[in-house]
C-alpha cells in the first residue's frame, strides 16, 4: 500500500510512516500500513488488498505510453502488489480522472485485457473530471491461505535471496523515452509468489522503486543485512538501471534453499542472488556497498 501526499520531510516512505502512527485497533494477524498489501479481517475470513494509483507526468508519459497501456499496467502493478504477498487479487476497483468517454474506453481497453489475463475482474470504481489522467486502483484477494501471506519483515539470518526476473528492462527504456512491453506490459509475478509461500518463503516485496530501495525495505522490516554476489540485469540495461531504475515488478524472495529448486520444479524462475547476514549495517553486492537507490516521484 503506498501514499502520495506532500513532499515535505523525508519523502513518500517518511510520509508513510507518519501515517501509520494514526491509525490502531488492528485485530490480531491483521496489518496495516507499511507492506505491500494490507491483511483485514472481513467476515470471518481475511482478505488482502492494496492501492496504487498511476498520474500522468509523474508515473507515465503519454507520447510513450498508450492509454490502453496505463490501463494493463495500473491493474498489474497491483496485482503484483498482491503477489509480493503471496496471494492472488481477484476483484479491483477503478477510479479514474481526467478522461473524456473516448480516452475511457482506450484505458479500459488495457484494464480489461489484464483483467481477463489475470482472472481479476473490475467490480466497480468511480469518473471524474481532473486536471490529468490519473488511474487509482484497489485490488482485493483473499488472504484466507496457509501458510499465511508473506511479509516484508520475517527474513532470517541464513536465509537465501532470489528474484523472478532481470531487472532494469524498464527503467532503460524510461531513460530513452521509448515503448517496450517491460514499461507498457508488465507481467505480475503471481505464480511465482503463491509459489514461494507456498514453499515456505520468509519475507518478499516486489520491485517497483528499484531493487536497492525495495530490499531496503525487506531489510529495514526484518532487522537484517544482505550480502549479494550479482544481480540479473536485462539485456541492453545498465547496472544503475537494475540497482535504481524500478518499475521492473520482479518479485524479491527470501527464504530457505528449498525455495530455489522448489520454483524450478513448477516451471518458476528463481535467480540466486545472494543471502541474508544477521547484520543490520552489512549490505553488500559484489563487495561494494549497496545503497538505497530508488526511483523517487515525490
Ligand atoms: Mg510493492
Amino acid at each position: 500500500v503506498s501514499f502520495v501526499g506532500d513532499a515535505t520531510g523525508g519523502g513518500e516512505f517518511g510520509a508513510i510512516e507518519r501515517l501509520a502512527g494514526l491509525f490502531g485497533g488492528l485485530g490480531p494477524g491483521e496489518v496495516g500500513i507499511g507492506d505491500d498489501a494490507a491483511l483485514v479481517a472481513v467476515g470471518g475470513g481475511s482478505v488482502v488488498v492494496a492501492a496504487d494509483a498511476l498520474v500522468e507526468g509523474v508515473h507515465f508519459d503519454l507520447s510513450v505510453l498508450s492509454l490502453a497501456d496505463v490501463g494493463w499496467k495500473a491493474l498489474a502493478v497491483n496485482l503484483s502488489d498482491l503477489a509480493a504477498m503471496g496471494c492472488v487479487g481477484t476483484r479491483a476497483v477503478v477510479t479514474v480522472s481526467g478522461l473524456d468517454a473516448d480516452g475511457v474506453a482506450s484505458l479500459y481497453s488495457g484494464i480489461s485485457d489484464a483483467s481477463a489475463a489475470f482472472g481479476c475482474p473490475v467490480v466497480g470504481g468511480d469518473l471524474t473530471g481532473g486536471p490529468c489522467v490519473c488511474v487509482s486502483v484497489t485490488v482485493l484477494g483473499s488472504g484466507a491461505v496457509l501458510p499465511p501471506p508473506v511479509l516484508r519483515s520475517g527474513a532470517r539470518p541464513g536465509d537465501l535471496i532470489w528474484v523472478t526476473g532481470a531487472l532494469g528492462a524498464a527503467a532503460w527504456a524510461l531513460r530513452r523515452g521509448v515503448w517496450s512491453a517491460a514499461l507498457a506490459r508488465p507481467v505480475p509475478r503471481i505464480l511465482e509468489g503463491v509459489a514461494a509461500r507456498e514453499l515456505g518463503a520468509t519475507a518478499m516485496i516486489d520491485v517497483s522503486d528499484g531493487f536497492a530501495a525495495d530490499l531496503s525495505h525487506i531489510l529495514d522490516a526484518s532487522g537484517v543485512g544482505c550480502s549479494l554476489t550479482r544481480l540479473p540485469i536485462a539485456d541492453g540495461a545498465t547496472m544503475a538501471d537494475a540497482v535504481g531504475g524500478g518499475d521492473d515488478y520482479e518479485l524479491i524472495i527470501c527464504g530457505p534453499f528449498d525455495i530455489g529448486p522448489g520454483l524450478s520444479n513448477r516451471g518458476l524462475a528463481a535467480i540466486p542472488i545472494g543471502s541474508v547476514v544477521g547484520d543490520p549495517t552489512v549490505r553488500m553486492l559484489d563487495g561494494a556497498p549497496l545503497g538505497r537507490e530508488g526511483w523517487t516521484h515525490f
